[in-house]
């Protein structure tokens, strides 16, 4: 074991390293492998949460600039939230809806269709992002009566959860390789709008849109009578904040509309006002059939989800039982968590803020940009934004091959600094900058600065 090691071990109380000692015997964490866990010993253990800023063990605050996983929209730490929640819990703290019905529910159903666009009118209630994409895929297959028409186009790089149904729509194939025998089949994926590296080595404007017209060629190579939805982020998260043209959405949307097939927008990550427009869609004036959301509807103070299904869509199962649900579906805490969540976005405007503190952020990433040549690119909307970083901009490479342990050093590096950070993209070569929306200048002044001293240091060792 490294010296660096063996110091943060010594320099452990008792309760931390009690903890760690439960952890590393008994916790299963995902996306990490275990053993480096016990090895790296990099995690904080966290006691308490203000505002933008989580505080360690030692009292250490760290800005966190990503809100988890672009999950923590409201901040930590939240009265109105919090005191929505305990009140609810010592009213009632559970009701399922098949049963009995709740202020709560039918008030946050409403809330919901009225807040969505267009015919987005039914709502179904769940409890994570990966169960309400599995019920709109439920719902896809099962919609038209040609009962061949079932398969399900994504993009490579897409995510929708872990589950084996969102594991089928999932676009990237180490998720998938140790399922792959057990996915359900009838899934197709296709590029992403990925203009930084273009799959077909076009440059936008002059690429004709090859991105969008490939969903085009697929149906028609598969045939319109077997495919019925397609399913995408309109900003790609885990991906990278992929933030694709204009004029994308809007194709895709007629491409859908030209044969039959059900267009599914997945806001788990981009909805309620997280890129300054309430959900992401409406950027382009586009309105999906289906919109499946779950992270900032609570600001995940609760497990809560939805898809929202378009009235003419949800006509066709009027009459018949939807077997898709989960005991804390209709939680009333969960509701009241996201019925004030949905109110502090409407008396603080956070939308509006999104907007006006992402274009200060934006400002800011693309004057760092300008300084530093390990920028390749800046992107996003919002407060939903990336730097996607490479070790050479001419030929794109990427940081993460120049520099060993890439991951743990950034990571290492920034939390050093009191901030903490969330990397994406395909390599986890991409840095985001996705802070609550309740973000103050001064704090994105900090995640900046810290950002540009961080790749000083890293340009100067390479
Ligand atoms: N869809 C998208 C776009 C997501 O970003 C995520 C989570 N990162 C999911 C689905 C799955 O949500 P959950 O982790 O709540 O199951």
């Amino acid at each position: 074991m490294d010296d660096k090691k063996q110091l943060k071990i010594r320099e452990m109380t008792n309760e931390e390293r009690g903890i760690w000692e439960s952890i590393e015997r008994h916790a299963w964490i995902p996306w990490v492998s275990m053993k480096e866990v016990a090895e790296k010993k990099e995690q904080p253990v966290i006691k308490r949460g203000e505002g933008v800023f989580l505080e360690d063990i030692h009292g250490k605050r760290y800005l966190d600039a990503s809100s988890g996983p672009v999950a923590v929209n409201y901040g930590y730490g939240t009265s109105k939230i919090v005191d929505a929640v305990k009140e609810q819990l010592d009213n009632l703290h559970f009701l399922h809806y098949r049963i009995a019905f709740t202020d709560k529910v039918a008030d946050l159903v409403k809330k919901i269709a009225d807040l969505t666009p267009g015919t987005l009118n039914r709502i179904h209630l769940n409890v994570t992002g990966t169960d309400a994409v599995e019920g709109a895929l439920k719902i896809a297959r099962s919609y038209f009566p040609n009962p061949s028409k079932n398969k399900v186009v994504s993009l490579y790089g897409g995510y929708h959860g872990l589950s084996y149904g969102t594991l089928s729509v999932s676009g990237f194939a180490f998720f998938k390789e140790p399922f792959a025998r057990n996915t359900p089949p009838g899934t197709l994926q296709i590029h992403p709008p990925y203009c930084y590296r273009c799959a077909y080595g076009l440059e936008h404007p002059g690429c004709g849109m090859m991105c969008a017209r490939m969903l085009d060629e697929t149906v028609k190579a598969e045939g319109p009578g077997s495919v019925a939805a397609f399913i995408a982020e309109p900003i790609m998260g885990v991906a990278g904040v992929i933030t694709p043209p204009d004029e994308y959405w809007p194709l895709v949307r007629n491409i859908c509309d030209r044969h039959n097939i059900l267009l599914i927008a997945d806001e788990v990550m981009t909805g309620w006002g997280r890129t300054g427009r309430l959900f992401t869609c409406q950027y382009w004036d586009v309105e999906p059939d289906m919109l499946t959301m779950a992270k900032g509807l609570s600001g995940v103070y609760q497990g809560i989800s939805a898809v929202a299904i378009k009235d003419k869509i949800f006509e066709r199962f009027a009459d018949e039982k939807f077997f898709h649900s989960h005991t804390q579906s209709s939680s009333p805490i969960s509701a009241a968590a996201a019925i004030a969540a949905i109110e502090m976005i409407e008396e603080r405007d956070l939308v509006k803020r999104a907007a006006t503190m992402g274009g200060y952020l934006r400002k800011k990433l693309e004057k760092l940009m300008a300084e530093s040549p390990l920028v390749g690119e800046i992107r996003g909307k919002g407060l939903f934004q990336a730097a996607e970083l490479v070790a050479d901009r001419a030929s794109k490479k990427r940081l993460s091959e120049a520099v060993p342990n890439f991951s743990d050093v950034l990571h290492a590096k920034f939390q050093e600094r009191g901030v903490i950070i969330r990397l994406g993209g395909y390599n986890s070569d991409t840095l985001y900058f996705s802070p609550p929306l309740i973000v103050e200048e001064s704090e994105i002044d900090t995640m900046v600065d810290v950002t540009r001293e961080v790749l000083g240091e890293i340009h100067s060792a390479l």
